[in-house]
Protein backbone atom coordinates (compact mmCIF):
# COMPACT_ATOMS: atom_id res chain seq x y z
CA UNK A 1 0.00 0.00 0.00
CA UNK A 2 2.96 2.63 1.18
CA UNK A 3 5.23 1.38 -1.84
CA UNK A 4 1.72 1.48 -4.04
CA UNK A 5 0.75 5.11 -2.92
CA UNK A 6 4.31 6.38 -4.20
CA UNK A 7 3.59 5.69 -7.61
CA UNK A 8 1.02 6.99 -10.29
CA UNK A 9 2.34 4.49 -13.06
CA UNK A 10 -1.04 2.13 -11.96
CA UNK A 11 1.55 -0.90 -11.90
CA UNK A 12 0.83 -4.50 -12.09
CA UNK A 13 0.94 -6.69 -9.10
CA UNK A 14 4.20 -8.62 -10.47
CA UNK A 15 5.79 -4.72 -11.28
CA UNK A 16 4.82 -3.97 -7.76
CA UNK A 17 6.70 -7.42 -6.67
CA UNK A 18 9.98 -6.34 -8.42
CA UNK A 19 9.77 -2.60 -5.93
CA UNK A 20 8.53 -4.18 -2.74
CA UNK A 21 11.16 -6.89 -3.33
CA UNK A 22 13.57 -4.41 -2.91
CA UNK A 23 12.60 -3.40 1.15
CA UNK A 24 11.50 -7.30 1.80
CA UNK A 25 13.57 -9.58 -0.56
CA UNK A 26 11.80 -12.82 0.56
CA UNK A 27 8.41 -11.54 0.04
CA UNK A 28 6.44 -13.50 -2.72
CA UNK A 29 4.63 -12.54 -5.40
CA UNK A 30 1.39 -14.45 -4.16
CA UNK A 31 1.77 -12.29 -0.97
CA UNK A 32 1.54 -9.08 -2.68
CA UNK A 33 -0.81 -10.06 -4.81
CA UNK A 34 -3.34 -11.54 -1.70
CA UNK A 35 -2.37 -8.07 -0.12
CA UNK A 36 -3.65 -6.12 -3.48
CA UNK A 37 -6.18 -7.86 -3.66
CA UNK A 38 -7.32 -7.59 -0.15
CA UNK A 39 -7.05 -3.95 -0.58
CA UNK A 40 -8.67 -3.37 -3.32
CA UNK A 41 -12.05 -5.52 -1.91
CA UNK A 42 -11.90 -2.91 1.05
CA UNK A 43 -11.63 0.03 -1.35
CA UNK A 44 -8.28 1.09 -0.24
CA UNK A 45 -7.14 0.63 -3.52
CA UNK A 46 -8.78 0.59 -6.75
CA UNK A 47 -8.34 -2.52 -9.34
CA UNK A 48 -8.24 -1.66 -12.61
CA UNK A 49 -9.19 -4.02 -15.87
CA UNK A 50 -7.76 -2.45 -18.76
CA UNK A 51 -8.79 -4.51 -22.18
CA UNK A 52 -6.45 -7.39 -23.12
CA UNK A 53 -3.77 -6.26 -19.95
CA UNK A 54 -2.78 -7.77 -16.57
CA UNK A 55 -4.87 -6.22 -14.20
CA UNK A 56 -3.15 -3.00 -12.47
CA UNK A 57 -3.78 -1.23 -9.31
CA UNK A 58 -3.78 2.76 -8.27
CA UNK A 59 -3.63 3.97 -5.17
CA UNK A 60 -5.95 6.99 -6.21
CA UNK A 61 -9.69 5.52 -5.93
CA UNK A 62 -11.43 8.88 -6.81
CA UNK A 63 -13.48 8.55 -10.06
CA UNK A 64 -11.03 8.91 -12.61
CA UNK A 65 -9.96 7.69 -16.42
CA UNK A 66 -7.38 6.24 -17.79
CA UNK A 67 -5.44 6.88 -20.99
CA UNK A 68 -2.98 3.54 -22.16
CA UNK A 69 -0.28 3.88 -24.53
CA UNK A 70 -0.53 1.11 -27.22
CA UNK A 71 3.32 1.41 -28.21
CA UNK A 72 4.45 0.71 -24.37
CA UNK A 73 1.75 0.15 -21.97
CA UNK A 74 1.97 2.88 -19.84
CA UNK A 75 -1.08 3.95 -17.81
CA UNK A 76 -1.53 7.65 -16.96
CA UNK A 77 -4.28 9.14 -15.34
CA UNK A 78 -6.74 10.99 -17.75
CA UNK A 79 -8.44 14.35 -16.76
CA UNK A 80 -12.31 13.83 -18.91
CA UNK A 81 -14.84 16.12 -18.45
CA UNK A 82 -18.67 14.93 -19.30
CA UNK A 83 -21.65 14.76 -18.25
CA UNK A 84 -22.74 11.85 -16.54
CA UNK A 85 -24.40 9.62 -19.78
CA UNK A 86 -26.05 7.19 -17.09
CA UNK A 87 -28.17 9.88 -15.20
CA UNK A 88 -29.11 11.17 -18.62
CA UNK A 89 -31.05 8.64 -20.47
CA UNK A 90 -32.94 6.38 -17.35
CA UNK A 91 -35.75 5.19 -19.58
CA UNK A 92 -32.99 3.63 -22.24
CA UNK A 93 -31.95 1.34 -19.30
CA UNK A 94 -33.82 -1.11 -20.24
CA UNK A 95 -34.63 -1.70 -15.99
CA UNK A 96 -30.92 -2.55 -15.17
CA UNK A 97 -29.37 -0.51 -11.96
CA UNK A 98 -26.70 0.75 -12.91
CA UNK A 99 -23.55 -0.28 -10.85
CA UNK A 100 -20.87 1.30 -13.16
CA UNK A 101 -19.24 2.32 -16.23
CA UNK A 102 -16.00 1.16 -17.89
CA UNK A 103 -14.15 4.11 -20.46
CA UNK A 104 -10.89 3.49 -21.54
CA UNK A 105 -8.61 5.96 -23.87
CA UNK A 106 -6.00 4.38 -25.42
CA UNK A 107 -3.38 5.86 -27.70
CA UNK A 108 0.24 6.85 -28.13
CA UNK A 109 2.43 8.65 -25.06
CA UNK A 110 4.46 11.94 -25.33
CA UNK A 111 7.07 9.58 -24.79
CA UNK A 112 6.64 6.84 -28.00
CA UNK A 113 5.65 10.17 -30.59
CA UNK A 114 8.88 11.41 -29.47
CA UNK A 115 10.54 8.37 -30.68
CA UNK A 116 8.20 7.99 -33.26
CA UNK A 117 9.42 11.53 -34.71
CA UNK A 118 12.95 10.90 -34.19
CA UNK A 119 13.49 8.02 -36.47
ZN1 LIG B 1 4.22 4.85 -24.89
ZN1 LIG C 1 -5.40 6.25 -12.03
Amino acid sequence: MEELSKLTSHPTAADLYEIVRERIPNISLGTVYRNLEFLAESGEIKKLRLSGEQARFDADTSDHLHIRCDECGRVDDFEFEASDPVAECPEKLRGYKIIGCRMEFHGICPDCLGKKSGD
